[in-house]
């Protein structure tokens, strides 16, 4: 029967990990903050942990504590920031092999295989390794588990951090929510000046969506805020239509970009890479094309 020590610092990523902790183990227990803790299923967890999230370094020195008494066989999270960064410290404390934004995981004996997606989406690769091991799930991959609470929480204490916190601010955010969008317009290089982004933000408004932009737009250019960043050091989006207007289609940016339902890509290169991702592919100028695409939706709309 294989045992695990389910965690994540997310309170709300605790659903999808009992999901995925049902499926793996025969045993388990789960370190998480309060609000999560107090969630967890009796049918998966047979102990919970509660741990506030703060320093991933600190969570995971407390995951250690854990895992040295409970033994598991397997060290599951959910794919976030904090998540993989404690998972990844714990597994560099531990010597033991970890996979990350791993998909379709099995357990057979002693052996972990995953699979994970490469080159920016377009190959998948699979991966073995023995257990005990550290594995940390591509987000998304599971319906939440919809069973809450029976399990009695205890604290754990986390050991002192060894980087304070001093202060935080709150970033100047613009009220858009790039992630939860159903239809995202996303900007590239090829719009000369944030003055013609008015375009993008035209044809986004008419159709219910937000703009959304590649990483030279936000990071070269500061046309738009990082909220609206999508790419691998941006924003993850999964809207039902993206439409990417003047972006080429790299690697960093199409990983964030792949789940979209519908890609529709205007480029007036006919080779851009972003073509290949593509279902419904326009070759022509923007600025020739969106003016036409907006007044024909105006029309439409009859706005
Ligand atoms: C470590 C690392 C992390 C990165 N992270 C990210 C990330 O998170 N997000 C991200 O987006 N990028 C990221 N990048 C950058 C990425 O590699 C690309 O450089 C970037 O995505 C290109 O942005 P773009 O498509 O807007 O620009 P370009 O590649 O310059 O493409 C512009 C496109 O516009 C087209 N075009 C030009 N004029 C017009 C016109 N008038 N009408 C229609 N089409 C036109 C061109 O044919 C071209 O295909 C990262 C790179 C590295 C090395």
């Amino acid at each position: 029967m294989v045992k695990a020590l389910a965690f994540t610092m997310e309170p709300g990523l605790v659903a999808e990990l009992a999901s995925h902790t049902r499926r793996l183990a025969g045993e388990a227990v789960l370190v998480a903050p309060k609000e999560a803790a107090s969630k967890a299923p009796a049918g998966v967890y047979t102990k919970a942990y509660i741990l506030e999230a703060g320093d991933p370094a600190a969570f995971a020195a407390a995951l250690e504590k854990v895992y040295n008494e409970y033994k598991p066989d397997i060290v599951l999270t959910i794919a976030s920031k904090n998540n993989t960064t404690a998972a990844a410290l714990l597994a560099a404390k531990l010597r033991l092999p970890m996979l990350t934004e791993a998909l379709e995981p099995r357990i057979e004996g002693s052996t972990l295989t995953a699979k994970r997606r490469v080159l920016g989406g377009r190959a998948e690769a699979s991966y073995r390794a023995q257990l005990p091991a550290v594995l940390s799930l591509a987000r998304g991959a599971a319906e939440p588990l919809q069973e809450a609470g029976g399990v009695e929480a205890q604290p754990l204490e986390a050991p002192q951090p060894r980087v304070t916190l001093l202060e935080s601010k709150e970033k100047v955010r613009e009220a858009v929510n790039l992630e939860e969008a159903e239809i995202v317009v996303g900007v590239g290089r090829g719009f000369r000046s944030r003055e013609d982004l008015k375009l993008a933000e035209e044809l986004a408004q008419l159709l219910g969506g937000v703009v959304g932009a590649s990483r030279p737009i936000v990071a070269d250019y500061g046309w738009l805020s990082e909220d609206r960043w999508i790419g691998i050091s941006g924003k993850k989006i999964r809207p039902k239509l993206y439409i990417a207007i003047g972006i080429s289609g790299a690697p960093q940016h199409m990983a964030a970009a792949m789940d979209s339902k519908i890609i529709v890509a205007v480029n007036k290169d006919k080779n851009a890479p972003i073509f290949q991702y593509a279902d419904y592919g326009v070759v022509a100028d923007l600025y020739q094309f969106l003016p036409v695409l907006i007044k024909k939706l105006r029309e439409r709309l009859n706005r």
